[in-house]
C-alpha cells in the first residue's frame, strides 16, 4: 500500500516524497492509521524500523487539523531516553512538517547543556516538544513550560528510559498532563516494568509488533570471533585493515574501555572517536557528524550513547565486548542491514563471554557462527580463579591462513569444547 492511501494530508505526502520514501515500512502501515484515528498505541519497535515517521506523520496530521491559540501551548510531548535520540526525533518532526501551513514549531530539550537558551526558546510557545525526562522536569520546575494542554504523549524507547532510571521522572511528568489524551508507547522489549507502566497509562491500545528487528538480522551476517581478551584490540585492527572497512561502529561496555580503544586505534592511524556519557554534547555531535561524513573511520560507543543513533546503511557493527543484556545485542546490530541492505555484525568473544553469547543466541533464536582468525585464536584460558593452570604455548602466527571455522580447528580442544 502506498503512503497516499494512508490518509495523510498532501503537505505530509510531499515531505515523505522529499525524504525519498517510496513505501511505508511495516510499522508505519499499522501505526499511521491507528494514530490518525486517535487510538493509544503499544508498539514493539526499535530504531531502524521507521517508527519515528510512524508516529510523527499522523501526529503532525492531527495537529495541523485544528487551530492553535496565539500562545502555542505544548500539544505533543515526546519523551526520549537520550540527547541523541531527542535531537534526531526533533529533526525528523521538523523535516516531516516542512510543508505544513502554518508551520508548527518543534523544540528539543535535553540535559548536559545550558538550560537558559532552552528556556528562551520555549518562551514563544511550541507545538511539539521533544525532551529527555530529567531536563523537562527542570524546565517545569523553573516555570519555563506547562503541559496542561498536551493532546498526545509519546514515550519513545520506553524500555531504555526505564533502564536509565527515569521511571519516577516519567510518572511525575505524566501526572502533569491532562487526563484525556492520546498515548503512544514504543519499546524494543517488554519487561515486567514496562507492563506496569503501560497499565493505567494506555487505554485500549492498538498493539503493534514488528518482528523484523528481533529477527533483524536476516540480511545481517553475524559472526562471533573467539579470541583472547587481551588480544581484542589487535584483532579489531587486523579486521579493519585486512577487510579495508571504512565505516565501523564498535561497542564497548564501558566509557573507559571506549576511550582506551579509541586511543589505540588513533595511535596506529585508524581515525577513531568515542561517544559516551562523559563526553560533552559538542564532542558527541562532532564525533557523530565526522563519522557520518566519513572523516572518522571507527566510532566507538557505549550502549547508552549509541541508543537511537541513526546512521543509514552502516555496513559493519562490532561488539568489542558483548552487552550484559542480550536485548542490547539486538539493538546494536539493528544498526546494520537496514532497509534490506546487507550488513555484518561481528562479536569479539573471549572465554568469559561465552555464556553471554549463548544468551544472545537464545534470544534471537538461532546460533551465531563461531570462527577464529589465524594468529588470534582463543587460547586455553581458565576462568579467572587462582591458581591459574599453565597456559598452552601460543601457536605460531601464520597470516597466510585464512579464517578458520572453529569446528575445523584442532589445536585447542578444551577452549573450543567450552564454547
Ligand atoms: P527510525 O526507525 O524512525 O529511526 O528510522 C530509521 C531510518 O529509516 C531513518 O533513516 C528514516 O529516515 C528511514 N525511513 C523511515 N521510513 C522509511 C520508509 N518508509 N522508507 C525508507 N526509509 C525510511
Amino acid at each position: 500500500m502506498p503512503f497516499s492511501k494512508l490518509g495523510l494530508s498532501d503537505p505530509l505526502l510531499r515531505a515523505i516524497a522529499d525524504a525519498g520514501y517510496s513505501t511505508p515500512s511495516p510499522i508505519q502501515l499499522q501505526a499511521i492509521p491507528a494514530v490518525l484515528n486517535g487510538h493509544d498505541l503499544l508498539a514493539a519497535a526499535q530504531t531502524g524500523t521507521g517508527k519515528t515517521a510512524g508516529f510523527a506523520l499522523p501526529i503532525l496530521h492531527r495537529l495541523s487539523q485544528h487551530n492553535y491559540g496565539a500562545n502555542r501551548p505544548v500539544r505533543v510531548l515526546i519523551l526520549t531516553p537520550t540527547r541523541e535520540l531527542a535531537a534526531q526525533v526533533g529533526e525528523s518532526v521538523s523535516k516531516y512538517g516542512a510543508h505544513l501551513h502554518p508551520r508548527l514549531k518543534t523544540e528539543v530539550v535535553f540535559g548536559g547543556v545550558k538550560i537558559n537558551p532552552q528556556m528562551m526558546r520555549l518562551r514563544g510557545g511550541v507545538d511539539v516538544l521533544v525532551a529527555t525526562p530529567g531536563r523537562l522536569l527542570d524546565l517545569i520546575n523553573q516555570n519555563a513550560v506547562k503541559l496542561d494542554k498536551v493532546e498526545t504523549l509519546v514515550l519513545d524507547e520506553a524500555d531504555r528510559m526505564l533502564d536509565m532510571g527515569f521511571i519516577r521522572d516519567i510518572r511525575k511528568i505524566i501526572a502533569l498532563l491532562p487526563k484525556k489524551r492520546q498515548n503512544l508507547l514504543f519499546s524494543a522489549t517488554f519487561s515486567e516494568d514496562i507492563r506496569k507502566l503501560t497499565t493505567g497509562l494506555l487505554v485500549n491500545p492498538i498493539k503493534i509488533e514488528v518482528a523484523a528487528r528481533n529477527t533483524a538480522a536476516e540480511t545481517v551476517e553475524q559472526i562471533a570471533y573467539l579470541c583472547n581478551k587481551a588480544g581484542k584490540a589487535e584483532l579489531l585492527c587486523h579486521l579493519i585493515k585486512s577487510n579495508d572497512w571504512q565505516q565501523v561502529l564498535v561497542f564497548t561496555s564501558t566509557k573507559h574501555g571506549a576511550n582506551r580503544l579509541t586511543e589505540k586505534l588513533n595511535k596506529i592511524n585508524i581515525k577513531a572517536a568515542a561517544i559516551h556519557g562523559n563526553k560533552s554534547q559538542g564532542a558527541r555531535t562532532s564525533a557523530l557528524s565526522g563519522f557520518k561524513a566519513g572523516e572518522i573511520r571507527v566510532l566507538v560507543a557505549t550502549d547508552v550513547a549509541a541508543r537511537g543513533i541513526d546512521i543509514a546503511l552502516l555496513p559493519h557493527v562490532v561488539n568489542y565486548e558483548l552487552p550484559r543484556a542480550p536485548a542490547d545485542y539486538v539493538h546494536r546490530i539493528g544498526r546494520t542491514g537496514r532497509a534490506g541492505e546487507e550488513g555484518q555484525a561481528i562479536s569479539l568473544v573471549s572465554h568469559d563471554e561465552v555464556a553471554a553469547l549463548r544468551m544472545v543466541e537464545k534470544l534471537i533464536g538461532k546460533p551465531i557462527k563461531r570462527e577464529q582468525i589465524a594468529g588470534f585464536e582463543a587460547a586455553e584460558v581458565a576462568p579467572p580463579m587462582p591458581p591459574e593452570p599453565p597456559r598452552a604455548p601460543r601457536p605460531p602466527r601464520n597470516s597466510s591462513q585464512a579464517r578458520k571455522p572453529s569446528g575445523n580447528a584442532s589445536k585447542k580442544p578444551r577452549a573450543r569444547s567450552s564454547v
